[in-house]
């Protein structure tokens, strides 16, 4: 952390999730940076995960921003945090981040009793080190647009539900990259949050698709809350594209992870939206959880209705994703 004497007082002064979130950011900028510099260097060294015969892509990159983000948070935080990620910590590259964003630090005062009572044993981290993985493999240079798609995903945990997260969007801009952090009650910070749009534009998968998605969307069109389609790369990306003034994210299929909306969620939600399953129900990310979001994905922002969207998900869409199929 930073030596100033400021700083040491904020840090002593902070509660223990504006203290988590604080470590995050800059966690999550550091496994923007090995990905980047994995990109660059050429060799993604691609395996697929996937043991259905389908596409589920993990590449070094994943891999070195895993083992960075997990063995990071454990340094600064020790071992009582419990830490889920996407992928297992195999990789070599001792790189670990122990600054922190003191930006985050001066929002402490602003966390509720609640938040303040918040202990490391008490909280689960979702990591996903790298969202969009489908497109950062397409992407054969890092000029390609498909690399904005691209996010590391920290979501924290409590009781069960998204308190807080931090997306990080390595490629945003010229590459130069942003970061958004959230905490469910302080607010939601560094990304400017669109409000109402005449036409709503609705966002889902680019490489997960299904006939059962595109029918939920042609219905959502049918009744007019979806004026267009984009398809577009990442659960991040996706929730970043609805706090900037899409309508939804919509996802009629199982197949997206706890890791996935678990910081996407708290953005969505510290800023007035909502992100559920596709027939309106909480995702539940409690150490138990079972890891896949079985019921679907819906997220919408402050200015539209949600209830709108769930109900009119015809019910055979919603039958055919329940909220427990099987544990993971
Ligand atoms: P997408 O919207 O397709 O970019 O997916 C968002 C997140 O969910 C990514 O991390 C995907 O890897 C994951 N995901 C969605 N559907 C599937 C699937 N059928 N198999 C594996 N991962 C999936
Ligand atoms: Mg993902
Ligand atoms: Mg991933």
């Amino acid at each position: 952390m930073g030596c100033s004497q400021d700083a040491e007082q904020m840090w002593s002064q902070s509660c223990f999730i504006t203290r988590l979130v604080s470590s995050t950011v800059r966690i999550s900028e550091t496994a923007g940076s090995l990905i980047k510099r994995i990109m660059s260097e050429g060799d993604l060294k691609v395996v697929n995960k996937a043991t259905d015969g389908m596409a589920d892509l993990q590449t070094e990159a994943d891999r070195s921003a895993q083992y960075c983000i997990e063995k990071s948070l454990l340094a600064k935080f020790g071992d009582k945090l419990k830490v889920i990620g996407e992928e297992d910590v195999t990789s070599v590259v001792p790189n670990l981040e122990m600054d922190v964003c003191l930006d985050v630090l001066q929002q402490d005062s602003k966390c509720s009793e609640e938040l303040r009572s918040i202990k490391a044993e008490d909280v689960v981290v979702w990591v996903d080190p790298l969202d969009g993985t489908s497109e950062f493999a397409q992407a054969a240079k890092s000029a390609s647009p498909l690399l904005q798609q691209v996010t590391v995903l920290i979501g924290i945990a409590y009781k069960g539900r998204s308190i807080a997260g931090v997306v990080h969007q390595p490629y945003y801009g010229n590459g130069q990259g942003r970061t958004m952090w959230a905490i469910v009650g302080v607010g939601t910070f560094g990304i400017p949050i669109i409000g109402e749009s005449a036409k709503k534009v609705v966002v889902t998968t680019r490489s997960h698709s299904t006939p059962m998605v595109t029918e939920a969307l042609d219905i959502l069109a049918k009744q007019g809350l979806a004026d267009s389609v984009e398809r577009v790369g990442g659960a991040g990306y996706k929730v970043i594209k609805c706090l900037e003034g899409a309508a939804a994210y919509v996802f009629a299929s199982p197949g997206c992870k706890k890791w996935d909306t678990a910081a996407p969620e708290a953005l969505i939600t510290a800023s007035g939206g909502r992100l559920t399953d596709i027939s309106g129900r909480p995702l539940y990310y409690g150490t138990d959880a079972q890891i896949t979001n079985t019921g679907g994905v819906l997220a919408t922002p402050h200015w539209v209705k949600h209830e709108d969207y769930v109900n009119t998900i015809p019910a055979h869409v919603k039958n055919a994703l329940p909220e427990f199929v099987s544990k993971n």
